[in-house]
């Protein structure tokens, strides 16, 4: 970046949505745009996500962009799900096909962004000191790339090593031989333990809330897949586009009461044997029926207690407290049965919770365990935690982490009052993680261009939302996720309960892609009903 130099865009992140917004800003509306990037290359979440075992729960016909039919024809992936080496290559592949990487900065973390009232730009500094100035501001930042390290007593002064899965080193790490200890049990510890396992010496699995998940059944892509993909390019764009998560799936139009026991079975069993994030549809009620989803509950724990051979450790993993999918529902290979392995113990912290970190290891309250590796799979500071790393200020130098305190507040979660020109693609308060993200983020730029593109038209200088009309959508927010059973689950990061300190509010808009993709279109048709377009 040179100093000094004015942008008509300065978009933050490199990931699905920066490249996207870059090839949209850049090159169908000609402005001087610039991406900005905190790692080294492409790839946002996949960039830092490289864990042993880490692998996209969506699945590859769909998780992609699907704004060009020619790109999905020259692109070929290779297994049910795309690892993360897989769509790195993707996006470069991207980049490449759209001369992306000629205005992307990489090594530049943005840590400052200060609204110039009077020249109404956006004025941006980065960790060393660069600074440059730009009319919008767009944060790609991802939702869940923030590492969540919790501070346990101890760990300044463990002797062994400790990662975070989110900041995975990408020369990987050596388990052979090795005493490991992993702390989490959500999607990214459920993937990395029995790959960890295969290999260290012994693996504790420290597990703070037990959790459902169904297999994966990842696999290579037959030809006549990958070439039915091809030819039904526009029908799965349809169905991607058109339902309630941004999948390539439909959820099915049946309650669970509309079938008898014996059928539901039947097809849980069908679902469990396909594998996925599918089983989630298999009834239209598990996320708003609480005797609905109890049936799903009680399939999968039936699956665990059948898997998990010693007793004591199945009813641990079993004991799980909340509904399915309340919280985000991991696929796994393999995860259960790694509890059969000789060379893994499952240590339960409901009853025996970490008191410290020692020199040598992990103590809970019975025990020490002795270890030589730490793995952190402990999660995100979420949606909110990328975009308050940053120092943003709106008007009169306001700061967003101020405003935030009580929780974020946006409008569509795609502006926020007093912000003027400042755009978070999949910010909070939008379907986001609720989503296959790449259909939402596609939404989201493409609403995002068109919304530039009608300010310049129309001379208008700075786009910022009500504060009522974000306040209103504050509270439709919140009504939509009330309407669910994700609001059951308040010990979720959808609430942000695993960051402490961090205020308690359902974050996404759990409302629906389909119904959230109209809302914002029919606002946008509305003449941007809700925000202030000015034009001095
Ligand atoms: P997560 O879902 O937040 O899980 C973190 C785990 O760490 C939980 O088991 C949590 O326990 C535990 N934990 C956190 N702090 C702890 C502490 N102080 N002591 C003990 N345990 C602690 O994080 P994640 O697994 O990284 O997944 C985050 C999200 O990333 C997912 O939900 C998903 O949206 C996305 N993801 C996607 C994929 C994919 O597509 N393949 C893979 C991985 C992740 P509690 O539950 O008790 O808080």
């Amino acid at each position: 970046m040179v100093r000094g130099t004015h942008l008509d865009a300065v978009i933050v992140g490199a990931g699905f949505a920066g490249l996207y917004q870059l090839l949209c800003l850049r090159d169908r509306l000609g402005l001087k745009a610039q991406v900005l990037e905190a790692g080294g290359d492409l790839g946002g979440t996949w960039y830092w996500n490289r864990y042993p075992g880490a692998r996209c729960d969506s699945e590859s016909h769909a998780y992609r962009y699907f704004f060009s039919r020619e790109l999905a024809e020259e692109w070929e992936s290779t297994e049910r799900y795309p690892g993360p080496a897989e769509i790195r290559a993707y996006l470069d592949h991207v980049a490449r096909k759209f001369d992306l990487r000629r205005d992307i900065r990489f090594n530049n973390r943005v840590v400052s962004a200060q609204f110039d009232e009077a020249a109404k730009h956006w004025r941006i500094e980065t960790e060393s000191g660069e600074r440059c100035t730009a009319t919008w501001l767009v944060t790609a930042v991802g939702c869940l790339s923030s590492a969540n390290v919790p501070t346990i007593p101890g760990l300044d002064a463990f002797k062994g090593r400790w990662y975070h899965t989110g900041q995975w080193p990408h020369e990987g790490v050596d388990f052979r031989g090795k005493r490991v200890g992993q702390i989490g049990t959500g999607s990214t510890g459920i993937q990395a333990a029995p790959v960890i396992a295969e290999t260290a010496a012994h693996l504790t699995i420290f597990q703070r809330t037990a959790n459902y998940s169904v297999p994966a059944r990842n696999a290579p892509l037959a030809p006549e897949f990958q070439r039915w993909t091809r030819e039904h390019f526009e029908q799965i764009r349809e169905i991607a586009q058109s339902t309630v998560n941004g999948h390539a799936f439909r959820i099915e139009e049946r309650n669970v009461a509309d079938v008898t026991p014996a059928e539901r079975q039947a097809i849980y069993e069908a679902a469990w044997e396909k594998g996925g994030l599918q089983f989630r549809a298999t009834f239209k009620d598990l996320l708003t029926d609480r005797a609905a989803n109890a049936t799903a509950a009680e399939f999968l724990k039936a699956r665990i207690r059948a898997t998990v051979k010693d007793p004591a450790t199945a009813e641990a993993l079993a004991d799980i407290d909340h509904p399915y999918s309340a919280k985000r529902p991991p696929i796994d290979t393999d995860y259960f049965e790694t509890f059969n392995r000789p060379n893994v113990t499952l240590v339960n912290l409901r009853k025996d919770p970490i008191e410290r970190i020692t020199l040598q290891g992990i103590c809970t309250r019975t025990q020490e365990h002795p270890l030589d590796i730490i793995v952190f799979a402990t999660g995100f500071d979420a949606l909110t935690g990328p975009l308050l790393r940053m120092d943003i200020r709106g008007r009169g130098a306001r700061s967003l982490r101020e405003d935030w305190k009580a929780g974020p507040e946006t409008y569509l979660g795609l502006q926020v009052p007093g912000y003027p020109n400042f755009f978070t693609i999949t910010g909070p308060g939008s379907p986001s993680v609720l989503t296959n993200m790449p259909v939402a983020i596609e939404q989201h730029v493409e609403w995002i261009t068109d919304c530039i593109a009608h300010a310049r038209r129309n001379g208008v200088q700075t786009v910022e939302p009500l504060a009522d009309a974000a306040r209103e959508w504050g509270e439709r927010v919140q009504e939509a996720a009330r309407a669910t059973l994700l609001y059951d689950a308040k010990h979720s990061w959808y609430f942000g309960a695993n960051v402490p300190g961090k205020p308690q509010v359902f974050m996404p808009y759990a409302g629906g892609m389909h119904r959230y993709r109209k809302i914002c279109e029919g606002i946008a048709a509305q003449g941007y009903q809700g925000f202030v377009m000015a034009r001095a």
